[in-house]
């Protein structure tokens, strides 16, 4: 049983509350970051809870408590069958677990492995995991969703995968990981601006593969990018496009062009450090595209105007 905004909760006031229709496309709800406690109890033994927080929850008599600070959301699934493998990755030592099913020990080792490299190194270009564990979840969904410090992958992943980091267990695994600072760490308005999120989840992966499998940073692109021959505004809200194709091509795929784009023209110095100035500054909050633009030019020289010109409808 998997349970995702399954409690009632004040959206963001801005000029107005912030609460957007729901479409077909993507992700429609905003939050604030929130300090969640959460008590759970069972009433039948073997029930296994795969959930956010601390690096271990607590027993708070019959209930097991959940602390989770400065999130947006607090997911959690529960399971009779579920086995876990554990590590510990990041400079703040936080707890992973992948919680799988019967008969997937390699699949459920490797999405462990993938998550402690993809923790360690995105630490290094980002900044400090923002939560005390993180939670990896085998789900009966078609895809992969993130929530804060909890992460679900759809089993077709897992049946497919060969042993290869050339694999959507990997790369899907490694985007839903690197949500945890680019919709987890920095929130934004899911529905008008999801390029904040999904466009740097996606790059995410790229990065992810360029310095942990070298080797395979071109099939990455290939694969991930060109093979769909991307157009689009990078800044296309969830309600602009004709179809997911169409949706995905402009705001993921184009959207990794343009941070390709950027971080060519930046430099990794200047890139990286505007990446950590960003998260730290909007970090626990909800940046804009203005937010994002605003942080780039105050970490380099060069001028960025015609870049943002060639792929985003908006003048920032
Ligand atoms: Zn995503």
């Amino acid at each position: 049983m998997n349970l995702t905004d399954w409690y009632p909760f004040v959206v963001p006031f801005s000029n107005g509350w912030i609460l957007h229709d729901p479409t077909s496309l993507g992700e429609h709800l905003v939050y604030d970051a929130s300090d969640f406690e959460v008590n759970i109890r069972t009433t039948q033994a073997g029930v296994v809870i795969a959930a956010s927080g601390l690096a271990d929850p607590e027993p708070n008599g019959e209930w097991t408590r959940y602390r989770l600070a400065g999130a947006h959301t607090f997911a959690f699934s529960a399971s009779d069958q579920f086995l876990v493998y554990d590590a510990v990755a990041g400079a703040a030592a936080a707890r992973i677990r992948s919680y799988y099913y019967p008969g997937y020990e390699t699949e459920g080792a490797a999405i462990l492995n993938a998550a402690t490299r993809a923790i360690g190194l995105f630490e290094a270009k980002f900044g400090t995991y923002p939560y005390g564990s993180l939670s990896i979840v085998q789900a009966d969904l078609n895809d992969g969703q993130e929530y804060d410090g909890l992460v679900f992958l759809a089993t077709k992943f897992y049946n497919e995968y060969d042993g290869s980091a050339r694999s959507n267990l990997t790369a899907i695994g490694v985007h839903e990981m690197a949500h945890q600072w680019w919709f987890g760490l920095v929130g934004n308005d899911q529905a008008m601006e999801p390029w904040l999120d999904e466009a740097m989840a996606f790059y995410s992966e790229a990065i992810f593969y360029k310095y942990i499998y070298p080797n395979s940073a071109d099939w990455w692109w290939n694969f991930r990018v060109n093979y769909f021959g991307p157009s689009g505004y990078v800044d296309t809200t969830i309600y602009d496009s004709p179809s997911f194709r169409a949706y995905v091509n402009a705001v993921y795929l184009n959207g990794a062009n343009f941070m390709e784009a950027l971080n060519y023209r930046m430099g990794d110095d200047d890139f990286y450090r505007f990446l950590q100035d960003y998260t730290s500054r909007y970090g626990r909050g909800r940046a804009t595209a203005y937010d994002f633009f605003a942080v780039a030019r105050q970490n380099t020289t060069a001028d960025i105007s015609d870049l943002i010109a060639a792929y985003f409808r908006g003048n920032y």
